[in-house]
């Protein structure tokens, strides 16, 4: 059904897996002795987030945020807007945001520096994937599961007009689904 809409698979659901695993690994001494808030960016963030704190074997609390930048379709808007903050605070905590993606920067600069402003002890970044050609403003994240390259991507939570987010792979759909 779905699968039909898929010209190519970019990375397997076992490649994926691997992943959380390895992130979680790395996560879990980073994090060792500290209480950290993770931050899911709704809704992309979602299977990602459930695979990688399975494997982070520390202390944590988890909480959501909504930002609008993509309006449906396949390209950014330019402004990020808050529709749905924390219900935690984050002064002095360890905040560790997880992403879908970083494409042009423009949503996780504008929460990294939301948090900190908030006075958080520490905000770092984990995204699952990252489209380093696709960037307008500089920002970094500090766990990147995989580079990819500047084609609209989908599946594992990212969506194309709210659709694909369940596809248990990451791939790139057929032009003519997006005509
Ligand atoms: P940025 O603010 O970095 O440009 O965009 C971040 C958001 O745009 C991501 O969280 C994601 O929702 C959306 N986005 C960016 N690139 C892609 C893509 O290739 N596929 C999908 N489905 N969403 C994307
Ligand atoms: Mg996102
Ligand atoms: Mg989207």
């Amino acid at each position: 059904m779905l699968e039909q809409d898929i010209k190519k698979v970019l990375i397997s659901e076992d490649e994926l897996q691997a992943k959380a695993v390895e992130l979680g690994e790395v996560l879990t001494n980073d994090y060792a002795g500290k209480n950290p808030l993770v931050v899911g960016i709704l809704k992309g963030s979602v299977p990602f987030l459930a695979d990688l704190i399975k494997r982070i074997d520390a202390h944590l609390e988890m909480d959501f945020m909504v930002v609008s930048s993509y309006h449906g379709g396949t390209s950014s808007s330019g402004e990020v807007k808050l529709i749905k903050d924390l219900d935690t605070s984050v002064e002095g905590r360890d905040i560790l945001i997880v992403e879908d993606i970083i494409d042009t920067g423009r949503t996780l600069k504008y929460l990294a520096e939301l948090l900190e402003h908030r006075k958080a002890n520490s905000v770092k970044i984990v995204t699952l994937l990252d489209k380093p050609e696709g960037r307008v403003v500089e920002i970094d994240a500090d766990y990147v599961g995989f580079q990819v390259p500047n084609e609209f991507v989908v599946g594992y939570g990212l969506d194309f007009d709210e659709n694909y987010r369940n596809l248990p792979y990451i791939g790139v759909l057929k032009e003519e689904i997006y005509q």
